[in-house]
């Protein structure tokens, strides 16, 4: 857009309103260029895993009837992309519902002790590679929407599982203070490089891009999490140290 009023010089009444709208204009085109941005990282995005399935599709009509090892992984490689498509169309429709205040009216009392703990039994149930330890449940009382923070939490655990070597420990807390209640995930992982912590927060970031989309990862974890404790009121803090671990904490206010 680039457009602006021109100021009248005269630093009255109407000069001051020029160089307000003047700003609110700047806000909005930067408001818009972030919104053409995320399409364009969004059909990006959405682009590999077609691309993918397309070749396959090709190597399948080629050659699929004659070679039945060939089929059977090509079959396998065209369900994993299309796996990977639908968490990345399902995680853009909760950005969408989030930044749509959708979720506002839906705000009940839960007990966050309980979320924590069972996302640690869902963890124990599921991951033997690691050992996971719940070290301290305070049954917290806070309103909110209790789906989107077990999913928040399921969220924090499942980043856990992925970036940290097997025989890794995964820790889990909820404790409350005098107005906060404070969710904590901490694993003993490969950690996130003291130059990037703030950028992991931001969409479709990841440290290590190829490796991280191999293990499923979108990069919109994080920013869905933050967006989510956001609605809250809340903040997601974030600490690591490079090849020891990371802690992840959401922080409420009760
Ligand atoms: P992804 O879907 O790629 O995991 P996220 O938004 O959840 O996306 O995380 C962004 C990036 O932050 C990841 O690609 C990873 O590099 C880094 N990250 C997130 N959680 C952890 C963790 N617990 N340990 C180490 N790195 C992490």
């Amino acid at each position: 857009l680039n457009t602006r009023i021109k100021e009248t010089g005269n630093d009255d009444e109407l000069d001051q309103l020029i160089k307000s709208l003047n700003q609110m204009i700047g806000q909005l085109e930067s408001a818009f260029d972030a919104q053409k941005q995320f399409v364009s990282d969004a059909s990006h995005e959405l682009r590999i895993p077609l691309t993918v399935i397309q070749g396959y599709s090709d190597i399948l009509s080629s050659w699929g009837k004659e070679n039945p090892q060939l089929l059977e992984e090509s079959v396998d490689s065209i369900n994993e992309e299309i796996q990977n498509m639908k968490k990345l169309v399902e995680e853009l429709l909760l950005i969408t519902r989030l930044e749509n205040n959708y979720f506002t009216q839906k705000f009940e009392p839960a007990d966050l002790g309980e979320l924590v703990t069972k996302v640690y039994n869902e963890c124990e149930m599921i991951d033997a590679t690691h050992s996971f330890e719940l070290t301290r449940v305070d049954h917290c009382l806070v309103k909110c929407n209790e789906s989107l923070i077990l999913q928040a939490l399921r969220a924090l655990a499942d980043n856990s599982m992925k970036y940290t070597p097997a025989q890794g420990k995964i820790c889990f807390s909820c404790t409350e203070t005098a107005n906060r209640c404070i969710l904590s995930v901490t694993d003993t992982g490969i950690g996130i490089p003291e130059s990037e912590l703030e950028n992991v927060r931001r969409r479709f970031f990841r440290v290590d891009g190829d490796r991280s989309r191999e293990t499923g990862g979108t990069g919109l974890g994080l920013s869905i999490i933050e967006s989510i404790v956001k609605l809250h009121r809340g903040e997601l803090v974030i600490e690591s140290t490079l090849g020891q671990g990371t802690n992840m904490k959401i922080i409420l206010i009760r």
